[in-house]
């Protein structure tokens, strides 16, 4: 016969036993239901990303007019404010040094007009429908046709983009084979354009925005004519160049500045800052990329490729880069002739080499002839 001796102080350790066993055995379903091989902070980042990705594959084309609108509207208005307000400023301060920046200034905004014009209006590349493609390594899954090397599914476009780089909205359309020079050099043209601006209109801006109340303290300011700015501050007249001080003395001692004219600048600021510290951070990146012969895309798979031989115990090595001298050299076309002062210092429509559907590659042959 079997004797049970109850043990009531043993109790709480049976219980604390059970609910720990309950909680893994829960964790151990938890995880085996939910369970993905392929599970890394990657995927978990593109699963979060998924409602942005949708977004952008069902709006990117719709709304994209909206941004080509916005872009074109921006830079107009800080042309328009350059006129308004820089010309007269630097005529009065010296008018042969007014005409080598506007000089500058329009070559600049000739190459910002004419690479944007171009990255909007030139087709990426698409590869040819319902003909054999020989060089084809893939089918596209969702167009159900043959994808030769270097192209990729755009969502946003619904269609396979040769050498697709990434699909852009504030050009609405793909940057891809046939227009990644003019989206490259429009985002170098346009940084440019803003440094250019910030540069120019740096002391102009320092004047009619950051003097503040506090300056007219200074023991110096006495006994000088002044005036007014928005907030409130006395602004000496010689520290106000685009002024006419010949004017002032028919003029009242104490004058406002016009409200409008200090708005253009805050604005002037804001977007010039704003743009050249996005699009020159997008630049660099891109020049990186350019370097190593890669697009945004190219750049993710190398590195997983990167891992993935590293693992192996195997180098890799990216089949189109040769190097960054020839790497830069294909981008911008400079072959058969072409030179970098007419054909990229100046807007050049010349096409990219080859046809976008055959590439080639670090393993051929007569790598060393070509371009
Ligand atoms: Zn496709
Ligand atoms: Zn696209």
């Amino acid at each position: 016969m079997v004797t049970i001796h109850w043990t009531f102080s043993r109790i709480p350790q049976y219980a604390c036993f059970s609910i720990k066993n309950f909680f893994r055995k829960c964790h151990l379903v938890c995880r085996s239901l939910t369970y993905n091989h392929f599970l890394d902070q990657s995927y978990i980042a593109d699963v979060c990303m998924e409602p942005l990705f949708w977004f952008v594959d069902n709006f990117t084309y719709t709304i994209g007019p909206i941004f080509v609108v916005s872009v074109i509207g921006l830079t107009v208005s800080v042309v328009i404010i350059a006129y308004w307000i820089g010309i007269p400023y630097w005529w009065n301060r010296n008018p042969i040094i007014c005409i080598l920046l506007l000089i500058v200034g329009h070559w600049l905004l000739l190459n910002i007009s004419f690479h944007y014009y171009m990255a909007v209006i030139t087709s990426p590349g698409y590869p040819p429908q319902g003909e054999l493609i020989p060089e084809a390594v893939s089918i596209c899954k969702k167009c159900i046709s043959p994808k030769p090397p270097r192209t990729h599914h755009c969502s946003a476009c619904n269609r396979c983009i040769l050498k697709m780089d990434h699909h852009c909205p504030w050009i609405n359309n793909c940057v891809g084979y046939g227009n990644h020079r003019y989206f490259f050099l429009y985002m170098v043209y346009m940084v440019l354009g803003v440094l250019f601006v910030i540069v120019c209109g740096f002391d102009l801006a320092y004047t009619d925005i950051w003097l503040t109340p506090s300056d007219i303290d200074d023991p110096e300011l006495e006994g000088h004519s002044v005036k007014f700015n928005q907030t409130g501050a006395l602004i000496p007249v010689t520290d106000v160049p685009h002024l006419d001080s010949s004017l002032l003395d028919d003029e009242p001692a104490y004058n406002y500045i016009n409200p409008w004219r200090r708005r253009a600048l805050v604005y002037m600021a804001l977007i010039n800052c704003g743009v050249l510290l996005a699009l020159g951070m997008l630049s660099l990146w891109h020049s990186q990329l350019i370097s190593k012969g890669e697009t945004c895309i190219e750049a993710n798979i190398n590195k997983a490729e990167t891992v993935r031989l590293k693992q192996l115990g195997k180098t890799y090595s990216n089949p189109y880069n040769f190097g960054r001298k020839k790497n830069w050299k294909i981008f911008l076309g400079l072959v058969q002739g072409r030179t970098f002062v007419r054909h990229v210092l100046f807007p050049s429509a010349h096409k990219p080499l080859g046809d976008g559907l055959k590439w080639h590659t670090i393993h051929d042959e007569d790598i060393d002839e070509w371009p």
